[in-house]
């Protein structure tokens, strides 16, 4: 039988993902959906032909007796409310990042997730599902590169909205590496400091672009991440892990070479949403298939926690231009079996 899967938000990344459950993926359906702009979530319905009930509101479509799971795709502020609804009702919930925009926020969820007894919840952190990523994991792991020393990372979009302020760059941006660093040297954060070179004539008064982050982990390993949100050239993500014995680097996506009037060059992505597209659809079917089998896999509440701790002490580290301290509380053992 199919997942029946409730839609709540329904502007560009809840579309997006009504669209792969309804056309990509398998095992699942779309049967409810909800936004504040209604006629957004019925103009997906007739987009994609699906019969979906649209709902005035999350928590009557949480409610709904045919909606077995439920993906939170609204604005960040409204995520708690609905992933603890849906805990409420026993229902698996699938949040888009910020699990919730505070780590107190965070750390209710976790609670109440942990009251039920069972785990509920997966957090939209996809990275961990890039097929690039995975591989330099893999690296890692293996042991060939020995003890990974440093990470050096780069985040670059091509350019950012008016509405996209200093604090933006690591609530919005850097949160993705925090997430897929943490995962991919299975380790957390202990400090963070951020400095700020020369700002780029493309930003503007509210925006300090470039900021170039510095994290310790637990097992001393220091890492930089350069977020430069209006670098122009393109979308590109970088991360190069140096360990005691080699160096691994990210692959770059697929681009064909051209050799043309004396250049050799290769196209780079310029759009976010293409950059882990596959990544998105792998996620998604990870959280169906988990619920066909009652078992989460995929990024826990408790990630969602640890980013947002993170996420704070880098935002505190912006302010006040000191190394931060991250202290993380042990990880409680209902999350240990993943
Ligand atoms: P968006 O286009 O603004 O869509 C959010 C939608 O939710 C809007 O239609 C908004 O309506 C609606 N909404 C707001 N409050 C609501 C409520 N109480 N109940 C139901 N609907 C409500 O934003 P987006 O880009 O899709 O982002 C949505 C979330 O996904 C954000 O948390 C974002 O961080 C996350 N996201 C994650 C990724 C990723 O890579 N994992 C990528 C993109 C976005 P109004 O516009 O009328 O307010």
């Amino acid at each position: 039988m199919k997942v029946r899967i409730g839609v709540i938000g329904t502007g560009a990344i809840g579309c997006e993902h009504a669209k792969r459950v309804s056309k990509v993926l398998t095992g699942a359906e779309v049967v409810a959906v909800t936004d504040v702009n209604l006629e957004s979530s019925e103009k997906l319905v007739k987009d994609l032909g699906i019969d979906a009930v649209v709902y005035k509101d999350g928590h009557e479509l949480i409610a709904a007796g045919d909606v077995d799971a439920v993906l939170v795709c609204s604005w960040g502020p409204t995520h708690e409310e609905y992933v603890l609804a849906a805990i409420e009702a026993g229902k698996y919930v699938f949040c888009e990042k910020p699990l919730a925009t505070t780590a107190e926020g965070c750390r209710r969820i976790v609670d109440a997730e942990i009251a039920h007894g069972k785990r509920l919840v997966q957090v939209g952190f996809m990275r961990p599902y890039d097929a690039g990523y995975r591989m330099l994991k893999d690296v890692v792991t293996s042991g060939e590169l020995g003890e990974p020393l440093m990470v050096h990372c780069a985040h670059r979009n091509p350019e950012v909205p008016e509405m996209y302020v200093t604090a933006m760059a690591i609530q919005d941006t850097l949160v993705h590496e925090l997430d897929v660093l943490r995962w991919l040297l299975d380790d957390d954060y202990v400090s963070a400091q951020v400095i700020f070179p020369r700002t780029t004539r493309h930003s503007h008064s509210k925006l300090a672009d470039p900021q170039i982050v510095l994290l310790e982990t637990a097992k001393g390993v220091r890492i930089d991440v350069e977020v430069f949100v209006n670098c122009k050239y393109g979308y590109d993500i970088q991360c190069s892990v140096v360990g005691e014995d080699g160096v691994a680097n990210l692959p770059e996506p697929f681009s064909v070479t051209t050799r043309k009037d004396g250049k050799c060059s290769r196209g780079i992505l310029t759009d976010w949403k293409k950059r882990f597209l596959d990544a998105y659809d792998v996620e998604l079917q990870d959280f169906i298939d988990g619920i066909k089998v009652r078992s989460l896999t995929g990024p826990t509440a408790w990630d969602g926690f640890a980013a947002s701790v993170a996420s704070d002490a880098c935002v505190k580290a912006q302010e006040s231009g000191e190394i931060v301290p991250i202290h993380m509380p042990p990880r409680p053992p209902f999350y240990n079996a993943e």
